[in-house]
């Protein structure tokens, strides 16, 4: 077991359903931490950015949309194996898939309307986390 930071992003669903507690709670209630949170409304190019992985995919033009239809909520976690950690607790892409539970089984409505993102790999979770923070942004747990 190791200590690992993550990025999660409550996505705009999440803050139009004034759900941004609803999700925190399950976040806080897995052990994971919160080294640094912001609110805010992504730029296209932003979101363009974010998911230039997917520039390929038939869903990115809509899931773009999606990213700048309002604000969101961007965080820092950080806790024990905290990659894997909040994937699990976030289920499945698809909320319908997603096990009961979960972040998106209990506040997505649909694949595109997903609640929140999660980096997918080490290496991402610190390559996503220097894009929305700088360094100085994150702030120790050591209480
Ligand atoms: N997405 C979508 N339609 C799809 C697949 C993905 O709108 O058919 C969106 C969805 O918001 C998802 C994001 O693209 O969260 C990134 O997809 P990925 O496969 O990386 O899923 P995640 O890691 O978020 O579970």
């Amino acid at each position: 077991m190791s200590v690992e930071r993550t990025l999660s992003i409550l996505k705009p669903d999440v803050v139009a359903n004034n759900a941004i507690g609803g999700v925190i709670s399950y976040i806080e209630k897995a052990g994971l931490k919160i080294v640094a949170a912001r609110m805010q409304h992504l730029t296209q190019r932003e979101a363009e950015g974010f998911y230039a992985v997917h520039k390929e995919r038939p869903f990115f033009g809509d899931l773009v949309k999606f990213m700048t239809s309002g604000p969101v909520v961007v965080m820092a976690l950080e806790g024990e194996n905290a990659v894997a950690r909040y994937r699990e607790i976030m289920g499945a892409t698809d909320p319908k898939k997603a096990a009961p539970g979960t972040i998106r089984a209990d506040f997505a409505s649909s694949i595109d309307e997903n609640a929140c993102h999660g980096s997918d790999s080490l290496e991402n979770a610190a390559i996503e986390i220097a894009y929305f923070f700088r360094a100085t942004e994150l702030c120790p747990r050591t209480r």
